[in-house]
């Protein structure tokens, strides 16, 4: 059987000295490793005394499970000294029940390689700490510490007792790896428990104690006798245990169920000994099985513990997530059951409204909102009833200040998981005051620019630049008697006068080529076919966004009347201008006219090279008509003299004008010297074939002299000279005896019936 070797002379090397003393001046590393020392050391002792009492062979190495429950839980690079320590007190503790020295040593080593290799198995990653309530982890831990580190060190075992003492195999074999694996099955998780737990926590014992009393007692009361099998009751008190303390105190009280049956059993007393008589199994088997079945149900309530932890860790963050999303959402989160009272409102309900959550929650949803929203809310909340999933309304919400704020409620249904029965409705509230005023004021802005477009005395008119119309104001109907609809259709310029056709297209092309706007007078036609004088303000319109130009505004109006008002000013001018030239007793030009008139004549003379003609004319002998005849009948003379004059000039360019008094100017373009002695000849027969009588004048009636001057225009002489030169020869015709023709030259006679013109040498012409 498994004894302890006598002694273990040890000769480390100095450097591993080194690093144990290193480690172990640490004081928790310290009380880690004595107590780990007399744990190991009291576990081999304790199986001794089995071994002593024979009673029915080894039931549980304690020692390995316990070294390795150490080893889970310190760091990797401390397993050496835990190593060394084990060995030390495995070696400690046979030479205290005085075992060979080579048996000794042969199980220390065979129990330190059965923890190593389970230690290093399980304990994959430096960090790893044992998690039995992790099922993956347990399955491990069964499968090589429980396991494969027993059977494969149970082998070597075997195979070594085979040899040395002709033990049979199988004998040797179960006699390592059942105590063994049932050794770290119960011993490693109950210490990885005791050892994790919190020793300092009073109150834990304190709860714990009497359990474990109980326990004691109960594993007592069921191995002391074997008429009852009360063995039974320790089951459901490991569960209660687990369940109301914790596991660790659990693990404790089965190591004191395991002790007090081993106690029994090395007594040879107790049930699994009477059974033993009857069974096949021996008593420390069934010991085994018992302590097993134990730890089974231990592990089985801590990875169902450990689920429902997980699972309540999980809840809870959702809860905890749950409430960071609701309390900081800037929207109000609020849930109420089918009656309309309140489950939760979430924070920002407060700040939104101004009503604390108490309020809230006293008050009926439907009392906050405006009166005029009600009715949508109360078709909402039918909806809901009727099992729509939700809904969103706009609605007005009273504050506690009593203004009114400007809420989406987006309402929907909430169902039972697991039923999917509706238990109430979630409503989620945003303020929308902001968007509601920005919409408000934007209705205000359409509303205004409608009020403007439609009542505008101006058509506006919205056109892309291919000429299709999108909008036409009101306006348009009371201008040109055209239904909105019909100006819609027509295009660009189809109403366009022909004649300012050119125009409009040009005023457009200029739109096109970059102008921001341009102003155009035209006239449109209207539905009656009339035409209309409009100004044609167009602008460009640009697309908000990319400020590309997306078409033309045009804006008419209607300058009808002005116009018409600015043709009458430009007649009425035109009169004035007239009178400004036009002398009031004849209505020839006057003298400011002939003045302008020849002068242009001159010029043009000078350009063309053609001669310059004039007359010179002036009444004979006038101041003693007035006297005789009074002046209202001499004005009445000449105008009978200006009217004989207009009667022979033909000429469109000839201009007859009134030069002064009695005095009378012909100015005739283009005309020689013989063409202007001839009108002058012709004045005078016009104005004797009227046989105006005039006592004064010697022939009796009224004649006149004629000064006729020409000359070829040229640039370094003056008009004034023209007209001095006709002076002059009007001069010489009043000197000459008046009545007659004078030219600056010689000129022809002239007969006509009686009367004879001749030419004289000083060039006048005289009436005979
Ligand atoms: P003559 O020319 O032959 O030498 O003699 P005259 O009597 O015509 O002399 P003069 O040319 O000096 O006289 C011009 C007169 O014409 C003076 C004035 O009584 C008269 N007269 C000038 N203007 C008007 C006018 O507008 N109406 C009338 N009734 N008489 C005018
Ligand atoms: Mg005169
Ligand atoms: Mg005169």
């Amino acid at each position: 059987m498994r004894g302890k070797p006598a002694s273990t002379s040890c000769h480390p090397q100095v450097e591993r000295l080194h690093f144990l003393v290193r480690w172990l001046r640490s004081p928790g590393l310290a009380v880690h490793l004595a107590g780990c020392f007399l744990f190991v050391t009291l576990a081999t002792v304790f199986v001794d005394i089995f071994e002593r009492n024979g009673a029915g062979g080894n039931l549980i190495w304690v020692a390995n499970g316990l070294l390795l429950a150490y080893l889970l839980l310190a760091p990797r690079w401390r397993w050496p000294v835990y190593l060394l320590t084990g060995f030390l007190a495995l070696a400690f503790g046979s030479i205290f029940i005085h075992e060979p020295w080579r048996m000794s040593l042969l199980y220390s080593v065979l129990d330190i390689a059965e923890v190593l290799l389970a230690a290093l198995l399980l304990r994959r990653r430096s960090a790893e700490l044992p998690r039995f309530t992790n099922i993956p982890y347990l399955c491990r831990f069964i499968g090589f510490a429980v396991l494969a580190a027993p059977i494969a060190v149970g082998l070597i075992y075997a195979w070594i007792m085979a040899a040395g003492t002709h033990t049979p195999v199988l004998e040797g074999f179960l006699e390592w790896a059942g105590p063994d694996g049932l050794g770290i099955a119960v011993i490693t998780p109950t210490f990885v428990a005791i050892f994790q737990s919190d020793f300092s926590d009073l109150r834990r014992w304190r709860q714990g104690w009497p359990y474990l009393a109980l326990t004691a007692a109960v594993a007592v009361a069921s191995f002391s006798q074997d008429r009852i099998p009360l063995g039974i009751l320790i089951y459901p008190l490991l569960v209660v245990i687990a369940l109301r303390v914790d596991l660790s105190c659990a693990a404790l009280a089965m190591l004191l169920v395991a002790i007090t049956g081993s106690c029994y059993n090395v007594r040879g007393e107790g049930p699994f000994i009477a059974a033993n008589s009857t069974l096949l199994v021996g008593p420390s088997i069934l010991l085994q099985l018992h302590v097993a079945a134990g730890i089974f149900i231990l592990y089985s309530i801590s990875v169902v513990q450990e689920r429902k932890k997980a699972t309540e860790r999980r809840l809870q963050e959702i809860a905890s997530l749950h409430k960071l999303v609701t309390e900081n959402s800037r929207d109000a989160i609020v849930l109420i059951n089918f009656s309309g009272e309140g489950n939760y409102i979430s924070a920002a309900a407060e700040s939104m409204t101004g009503w604390s959550r108490e309020e809230l929650l006293a008050m009926n949803g439907l009392e906050l909102l405006h009166p005029e929203d009600q009715s949508n809310a109360v078709a909402l909340m039918s909806n809901l009833h009727s099992g729509v999933e939700g809904g969103v309304i706009e609605a007005r919400l009273r504050k506690r200040s009593g203004e009114f704020l400007w809420v989406e409620a987006n309402l929907r249904l909430v169902r039972d998981p697991v039923t999917g029965v509706p238990t109430g409705i979630l409503k989620i509230v945003r303020d929308i005051n902001e968007r509601k005023a920005t919409e408000q004021k934007l209705h205000e802005i359409v509303a205004l620019h409608k009020l403007v477009t439609e009542n505008s005395r101006d058509i506006i008119i919205l056109a892309d630049f291919n000429g299709r119309r999108s909008y036409v104001s009101a306006a348009a109907e009371s201008m040109g008697g055209w239904t909105r609809e019909e100006l819609l259709e027509q295009g660009s310029f189809g109403l366009v006068h022909p004649e300012d056709l050119a125009k409009a297209e040009a005023a457009v092309n200029e739109l096109r080529s970059g102008a921001e706007g341009t102003m155009i007078e035209c006239r449109a036609q209207k539905k009656n076919g009339e035409y209309l004088w409009v100004e044609a303000n167009l602008h460009i319109v640009r697309d908000p966004a990319t400020g590309a130009p997306s078409g033309i505004l045009n804006i008419l109006r209607d300058i009808n009347e002005r116009k018409q008002a600015e043709q009458k000013l430009q007649e009425a001018y035109s009169v004035v201008e007239a009178l400004a030239v036009t002398d009031a007793l004849t209505g020839l030009a006057n003298r400011r006219r002939f003045d302008q008139y020849i002068a242009g004549e001159w010029r043009r003379g000078i350009r063309d090279g053609k001669p310059l003609s004039m007359l010179l004319i002036d009444a004979d002998f006038f101041k003693s008509y007035n006297d005789a005849y009074g002046h209202l009948r001499g004005d009445s003379c000449l105008r009978q003299i200006a009217e004989s004059c207009q009667d022979v000039v033909a000429r469109p360019g000839d201009l007859v004008a009134r030069f002064g008094g009695e005095e009378f100017a012909i100015v005739l373009p283009n005309t020689s010297k013989e063409g202007a002695v001839q009108v002058a000849n012709e004045v005078c027969l016009a104005l004797r074939g009227r046989q105006l009588p005039h006592n004064g004048n010697l022939p009796g009636i009224v004649t006149i002299s004629v000064g006729c001057a020409t000359m070829v225009p040229q640039f370094e002489k003056h008009v004034h000279d023209l007209i001095e030169m006709a002076d002059q020869a009007l001069y010489r015709a009043k000197k000459n005896g008046r009545n007659q023709v004078c030219g600056s030259n010689p000129m022809k006679i002239y007969e006509d019936g009686e009367q004879t013109f001749t030419t004289m040498e000083s060039g006048s012409s005289k009436k005979a």
